[in-house]
């Protein structure tokens, strides 16, 4: 494991000009008197070229440069850790939020396969700790801190994506890539720390940014939002016109056992949360990815993979199973391959599409244990 301490460090006390929404930085500017069109330059430069100074934005007049740089930073949040896996595919980003609290992201690369591009994927956070409080989950047993703001969210994965584009310079420079494959970050998904669902309205304005084609340009459907199942969320993200991807961490397939480790389970049961799942579906015509974290023993036996077909024969899905990758002294043990395999036979007969996911070797912490799995995962 790389770590890298010495890292540039944006740190400022001055509002963030990321918490602006395009409306927002347009009236912004209107009042210091400039035209439109600057709104529509600042926005590129912050965004599309990921610019961290205003007096690198030299398309713009140098006194609004100064106006800018004494009334606004491009971001807030100070980089205290850097860590990278042992096989280079995944970093980490730990950042500490002007207030003190502590975030994490993370970056992961995945060579393109016999199908498929490759691609940059980021992990970002909704929340400073969690409420819901599951019990695989260390965010979750660090109780809720509070929600993170739109700028804090896409910070996150404009950091990764000055990192992403610049391993993407080196590349052109050194010949491996020509400058029509400059790609940066490729994929969004909201799995970090927090439930983005119970931040509900930041989360939906970072989408838009990310998503703005005269910004970062992250396509919707490279987009995925990853809960628990607060089933108003759901219902909610259901109506939105961004057709995002939803992904749902069902993790059991019966009420008593999804209550052992998921309280949220006790507000929205099974039943509910499957029908707020086929609304979504109805709504969007998009199916639904569900997670299941195979824990031995503990909902991974025969019978639990044939209630889990009953539950979701009727639901356009592809379910995800990864088994669980034991972390520090935590109760849980891992499913054994051939016992994965032999789940995913199961649900097979009930008609219910599956993938099981081994984790690769995380070195690194990177989130609630198996995170690269499941954001390839979600991906496919
Ligand atoms: S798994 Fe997600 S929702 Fe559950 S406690 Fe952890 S961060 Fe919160």
């Amino acid at each position: 494991m790389a770590i890298e301490e010495n890292i540039p460090i944006i740190s400022s006390n001055l509002a963030s000009i990321l918490e602006l929404s395009k409306g927002q930085l347009l009236a912004s500017l209107e009042t210091l008197g400039q035209p439109k069109y600057r709104a529509e330059q600042l926005w590129r430069a912050i965004y599309r070229e990921g610019r961290t100074s205003f007096e690198d934005m030299t398309n713009l007049s140098k006194d609004l440069r100064g106006v800018l740089s004494q009334n606004y930073s491009i971001g807030n949040a100070i980089t205290v850790l850097s860590k990278q896996s042992a096989d280079a595919s995944t970093d980490k980003i730990l950042f500490k939020l002007p207030d003190g609290e502590l975030i994490e992201t993370v970056l992961m690369r995945y060579e393109a396969d016999g199908h498929r591009r490759g691609r940059k994927t980021v992990c970002v956070s909704t929340q400073a700790g969690c409420a819901l409080g599951c019990t695989f989950c260390a965010t979750g047993q660090q109780g809720f801190r509070r929600n993170l703001t739109t700028g804090e969210i896409t910070e996150q994965v404009l950091t990764m994506e000055r990192l992403a584009r610049s391993e993407d310079e080196k590349e052109i420079e050194a010949g491996t890539r020509s400058r029509g494959e400059l790609q940066g970050v490729t994929n969004v998904v909201f799995m970090g720390m927090g439930e983005p669902l119970a931040n509900y309205e930041n989360m939906m304005e970072a989408i838009r940014i990310l998503n703005d084609p005269k910004g970062i340009g992250i396509g919707a459907r490279h987009i995925t939002v990853s809960t628990v199942g607060l089933v108003p969320g759901i219902e909610k993200l259901a109506t939105e016109d961004v057709q995002i991807n939803l992904a749902v961490s069902l993790h059991a397939p019966d009420n008593e056992t999804r209550s052992e480790t998921m309280p949220v389970n006790k507000r929205y049961p099974i039943e509910q949360l499957i029908e707020a799942c086929q609304y979504f579906v109805k709504k969007t015509n998009r199916r639904i990815f569900i997670e299941y974290v195979l824990l031995k023993g503990q909902n991974d036996t025969p019978l639990h993979a044939s209630k889990l077909g009953r539950v979701l024969k009727d639901l356009l899905c592809h379910v995800n199973l990864i088994p669980v990758n034991p972390t520090g002294e935590g109760p849980y043990r891992r499913t054994e391959y051939r016992e994965a395999q032999r789940f995913q036979s199961d649900l097979k007969k009930f008609n219910v599409p599956s993938t099981v996911r081994m984790e690769k070797g995380i070195d690194i912490d990177a989130g609630c244990g198996q995170l690269r799995d499941r954001a390839l995962a979600l991906e496919n």
